[in-house]
């Protein structure tokens, strides 16, 4: 049997969803999204993907410049919102129906990382920033679009955005981990309230995509101001990933998105989708 290089595996894999990309199959024909963070990483990956399959996307962000040319590139909308203000949120909702007059998906996305450290120093001040952008992010984006798909009684999807830090200890920092667990907890209390409506919760858990916000925690806890992105996917294909040199992508998180944004996964609510190769299963000693 041909043992396969990291290297190699990587590269076919990267050829495989570029061939992938090239044939959306328009999943989301007509259907209106709202995707919180989108301006960049894995929420940007995702308008794209939603976009490439017929959604009408709205990037809600604060990234102004970022947002409004991928917004401009995909035919979407961009509004600045900083997810921690209730209104911003409502408003980035608002904006989706104001031009299409519904709103059928909405993506919690948005997140910060951080505070580091041992639990005996902690930050809580930090802490409460953490929380304000993730929990409270998540919570205003699931009240404001329950709301409106009530009212349209069409049903609809929500997919928040935990962690595979909520899944396993020993990933990333106390916060961090702790608004990530909050999170699946209020995907699932809010799937309970809200299938009655046709409506259905579920939450994405990611691991190891080198983006901007993993990187920089990498630089900061190493101490190496120039890490690159490709240095920190080495690090988790080499050990945070059972699929020996292969690390995710953001387009292996947005593809995890599209599923549950589609009519593929119809019967699938209250449920945590981890996208993680294997690590979360396995024990930590993978060697
Ligand atoms: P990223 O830093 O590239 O993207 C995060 C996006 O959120 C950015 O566009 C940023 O501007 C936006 N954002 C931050 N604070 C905001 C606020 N207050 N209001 C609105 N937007 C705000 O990082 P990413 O890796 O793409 O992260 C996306 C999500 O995935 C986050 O919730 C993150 O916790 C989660 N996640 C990522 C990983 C990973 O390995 N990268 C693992 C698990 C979970």
């Amino acid at each position: 049997c041909k043992q396969t290089s990291p290297q190699t595996a990587m590269e076919s894999h990267i050829h495989m969803h570029d061939d992938a990309r090239k044939s959306p199959a328009n999943r989301l024909r007509g259907k209106v999204a709202v995707i919180t963070g989108g301006a960049r990483g894995i929420g940007a990956a995702t308008a794209i993907l939603f976009a490439e399959n017929g959604a009408n996307v709205v990037i809600a962000d604060i990234l102004d410049d970022l947002g409004t040319s991928l917004a401009y590139s995909i035919g979407g909308k961009y509004i600045h919102c900083d997810v921690s203000k209730e209104d911003d949120v409502e408003s980035a909702i608002n904006l989706a129906l104001a031009w299409k007059g519904k709103l059928d998906i909405m993506f919690n996305n948005a997140g910060v990382s951080g505070p580091d450290g041992s639990i005996t120093n902690l930050d809580m001040e930090k802490t409460k920033q953490v929380f304000s952008v993730n929990v409270n992010g998540n919570l205003h984006g699931i009240k404001h679009a329950s709301k409106v798909m009530i009212e349209g009684q069409n049903g609809g999807c929500i997919i928040c955005t935990a962690s595979s830090a909520a899944v396993v200890g020993g990933l990333g920092s106390h916060p961090y981990t702790l608004s990530k667990g909050a999170i699946i907890g209020l995907m699932k209390s809010t799937a309970c309230e809200l299938g009655v409506h046709g409506i259905r919760v579920n939450c994405i858990s990611p691991h190891g995509v080198p983006s901007e916000m993993l990187v920089s925690a990498y630089r900061r806890i190493l101490g190496k101001e120039d890490m690159q992105p490709e240095e920190v996917g080495k690090i988790i294909g080499e050990r945070g990933s059972l699929l020996r040199g292969r690390y995710a992508s953001v387009e292996d998180v947005a593809q995890a998105a599209l599923f549950l944004a589609s009519e593929e996964s119809g019967f699938i609510t209250a449920h945590n989708l981890v996208i993680d190769g294997g690590y979360t299963s396995a024990n930590n000693n993978m060697a």
